[in-house]
């Protein structure tokens, strides 16, 4: 058995991975809200990066901290990293 990758999603019923799927796999429980909550984090996250990239640095973090909370992922713990270490430059005299 394989451990799965940090931040990967998974049934809240059975721990089971999330596979894409509206019904998991093993237990066979309705999975569309954990599609909604990924896919919700997914776009804070792109939103993140692209005030970032517009030098919009506190937004930039209160979007990634935002989609921590829904799913937090490895690659978002390093964009509210990124963000935060902006946000404190910028606010630098
Ligand atoms: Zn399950």
């Amino acid at each position: 058995m394989t451990a799965d990758p940090p931040g990967a999603a998974s049934c809240p019923v059975c721990r089971a991975r999330f596979r894409g799927a509206a019904r998991c796999t093993r237990c066979g429980a309705d999975l569309t809200a954990l599609m909604l909550f990924l896919a919700h984090a997914y776009r804070l996250r792109q939103e993140a990066r692209e005030l970032l990239r517009h030098g919009d640095c506190l937004k930039a973090l209160a979007c990634v901290e935002h989609a921590q909370r829904l799913h937090a992922t490895p690659q978002g713990n390093l964009l509210r990293w990124i963000c935060a270490t902006a946000s404190k430059q910028s606010a630098a005299p």
